[in-house]
């Protein structure tokens, strides 16, 4: 159902005011995870300012290390959605289980299926039976077939509002956190009708390689990028050391501008 040869047009995902795909290249930016009301309305208001459509922030974190920070859970939802009526930006959040799937829905625009989550087959069916727009990130080693069958999932299960994400995969390459795969974004975009989105921030892990690897996304066909920023990286509670600074993120939506500004 996510074929090309099934339906010829491109999918336009909407929610809130903001749309993946079609013309315009949609930036969704925002922290890793949501920390703070602060931090999150002060991160927010930069991304808004300088032109993300869309707010991400992580409430439930799946961290690799049960130490580490695991997210702020629905107080974190309600700072997004804080966030959200005060800034007319609409939220995408990542969902991690079943039980969670509700109170989502209640707070947030779009559900994030994570990396981690790609093949938790119960959870790809509660998000489409949800009818909430999804972003669905491809799994750390999925193949391009697994993440369309992923897809397929969500659609069978009622909901065509399907965003796919390439984060970058595992390969024998250390220099990165992973290797941000743009074939995938060029043979999806073939492949299939529904959007693709790129995130540069956990495709490479490092903040200096964000701005390049997003020109690469929009110059390779994505519909737009999701990526991480925050306005005091050191003191960040998950993935500091590759959000981009309000600088640096002002930079990048000065050099996506042909993009993001396209009829
Ligand atoms: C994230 O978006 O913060 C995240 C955990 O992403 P991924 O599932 O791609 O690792
Ligand atoms: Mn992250």
């Amino acid at each position: 159902m996510v074929s090309r040869e099934v339906q010829a047009h491109d999918t336009v995902v909407r929610f809130g005011n903001a749309a993946v795909g079609g013309d315009k290249f949609a930036v969704i930016a925002g922290p890793c995870s949501v920390e703070s009301e602060a931090q999150l309305m002060a991160v927010a208001e930069m991304v808004k300012k300088h032109g993300a459509v869309a707010l991400r922030g992580g409430a439930y974190k799946p961290r690799t290390s049960p130490y580490d920070f695991q997210g702020l859970g629905e107080e974190g939802l309600k700072l997004l959605q804080q966030a959200n009526q005060q800034l007319g930006l609409p939220t995408v959040s990542e969902v991690m289980e079943v039980s969670q799937v509700e109170s989502l829905c209640q707070y947030i625009d779009c559900l994030q299926i994570g990396a981690r989550n790609m093949q938790n087959y119960a959870l790809l069916k509660a998000v489409g039976e949800s009818g909430k727009p999804v972003l669905l990130k491809r799994g750390l080693s999925a193949t391009i077939e697994e993440l369309l069958l992923a897809a397929e999932y969500i659609f069978d299960a009622g909901n065509p509002n399907i965003i796919l994400c390439e984060r970058g995969i595992r390969t024998f390459e250390t220099a990165t956190r992973n290797t941000l795969d743009l074939n995938a974004v060029a043979y999806l975009k073939q492949r299939t009708h529904l959007p693709v989105v790129v995130d540069p921030s956990h495709g490479t892990g490092v903040r200096e390689l964000v701005i390049p690897l997003s020109r690469a996304a929009a110059a390779v066909g994505a519909d737009g990028i999701i990526v991480e920023s925050h306005l005091n990286p050191s003191e960040a509670l998950s993935d500091g050391h590759q959000a981009l600074t309000g600088p640096m993120f002002e930079q990048l939506m000065q050099e996506l501008k042909p993009f993001v500004e396209a009829a």
